[in-house]
């Protein structure tokens, strides 16, 4: 196993590291996203925990490659705020389509490159899903017609069989929106099995940075790189 780090928006005052980490043995590409929401902090504390796990050796990706940016807008993450303009209606909605920020433009660029199997984006949002529909904490989000839909059932399942409270269970939710968002882009564009993690803002960090490790390594594991 490999690590290399690198520089998104490299020379610009949105410049933010990226890793890029290659299995032993050839496999699928993982691209895993935090922080595009600057103060959804459990999703990029966690995305930065992998990077560390991987460079302990604690976590090794056996095959293909997993690419990991740990903190997409840091100004916002810096100032604890979702970010001016909200980088995730940013992203090109068509082929001809530009995105619309420098940040959303560079990752585009980077996911485009590598073509990435799974374009995992990780957030944070209000409320409990399996208590209130309309809101989005605590769930898995697709489109309703992607392929990921089985891995992340599969996920949520296994994941709410250990969770006590069952107000705080997963739920999946397929959406076809928002259009310019990272999952829009990497679904229609780039025809990745795309997914949205959010845990729910209310629940103490601990718990929220535990339950995005435990979805990590179970798509790792559906994408075969552990
Ligand atoms: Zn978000």
């Amino acid at each position: 196993m490999e690590i290399k780090k690198y520089l998104l928006a490299e020379a610009t005052k949105f410049e933010t590291p990226y890793y890029i980490i290659n299995g032993s043995s050839k496999g699928k590409t993982v691209m895993i996203t935090a922080g595009v929401h600057g103060k959804e902090i459990a999703s990029i504390l966690s995305a930065k925990r992998l990077v560390a796990l991987l460079k302990k050796n604690k976590l090794r990706i056996e095959f293909g490659t997993l690419i990991i940016v740990p903190v997409v807008n840091r100004k916002a993450f810096k100032r604890r705020i979702r970010g001016i303009p909200d980088l995730n209606r940013t992203f090109p909605r068509k082929w001809k389509d530009k995105a619309r920020h420098p940040l959303s433009a560079a990752l585009f660029r980077l996911a485009k490159k590598y073509r990435p199997s799974w374009y995992i984006d990780l957030h944070e949002a209000n409320g409990l899903s399996k208590i209130n529909p309309r809101v989005l904490g605590q769930t898995l989000i697709a489109h309703p017609k992607s392929k990921a839909i089985p891995a992340i059932k599969r996920i949520a399942d296994h994941l709410n069989r250990s969770i006590v409270q069952k107000s705080r269970h997963f739920t999946m939710r397929l959406r076809t929106l928002p259009a310019g968002s990272g999952r829009h882009a990497a679904f229609h564009l780039l025809k990745a099995k795309a997914v949205t993690v959010e845990t729910c803002w209310s629940m103490p960090m601990s718990t929220r940075i535990n339950f995005q490790m435990k979805i990590l390594e179970k798509l790792l594991a559906e994408a075969n790189l552990i």
